[in-house]
């Protein structure tokens, strides 16, 4: 097994589990990372406040597996006490948020599309995790926020191999808006 950020390190067997756990984190932070790249105001400050605690957990997971450092058991266990967090806080979220309940299933397009490094930016592309948006400041900031959901959206089926479904909508939005 390698490390799970693609570095091609090859990995002992001690490092393998936090290999797993790793994982398990970067997995969390995608799915709530998809939900924000939407723009919802739905619950927007807990997605950031989940993003903005796990993300150095998957950092400091990387660091042990490439320096060789055993992670503490507290540092264990708040990182699996934050897996908790993440999972708890799906099952509440799922209704209004477009995150899964229970099991995480992705398509081909979408892990094509994570980040291994910083899977906390795989759809949002930010350049920090858990920061604050800009204030808007200059004309790019007044990007409608709707027009620019659709465009994520549409931005998946031209990537999942559905162009005519993101045209639809797209051409949907164009003449509705005008
Ligand atoms: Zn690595």
């Amino acid at each position: 097994m390698n490390c799970i950020c693609g570095c091609g390190t090859s990995l002992s067997r001690d490092q393998i589990e936090f290999n797993m756990l790793a994982g398990e984190v970067a997995i969390e932070l995608v799915v709530w990372d998809k939900a924000r790249a939407l723009g919802s105001p739905i619950a927007a400050s807990d997605v950031a406040a989940l993003i903005a605690a796990g993300a150095p957990h998957y950092q400091d997971l990387l660091d042990a597996i490439h320096t060789g450092r055993e992670p503490g058991e507290g540092e264990l266990e708040r990182i699996r006490g934050w897996l908790e967090d993440s999972r708890a806080a799906r099952l509440r979220l799922h209704g209004e948020l477009p995150v899964p309940k229970k099991k995480i299933k992705l398509s081909d397009a979408e892990q094509a599309q994570i980040d291994r490094l910083h899977p906390e930016r795989s759809f949002s592309g930010e350049v920090r995790a858990g920061e604050a948006a800009p204030a808007p400041a200059d004309e790019a900031a007044e990007v409608d926020p709707f027009l620019e959901a659709l465009l994520v959206v549409a931005l998946e089926d031209v990537r999942a191999g559905r162009p005519e479904e993101a045209k639809q909508a797209l051409r949907r939005f164009l003449s509705e808006g005008s």
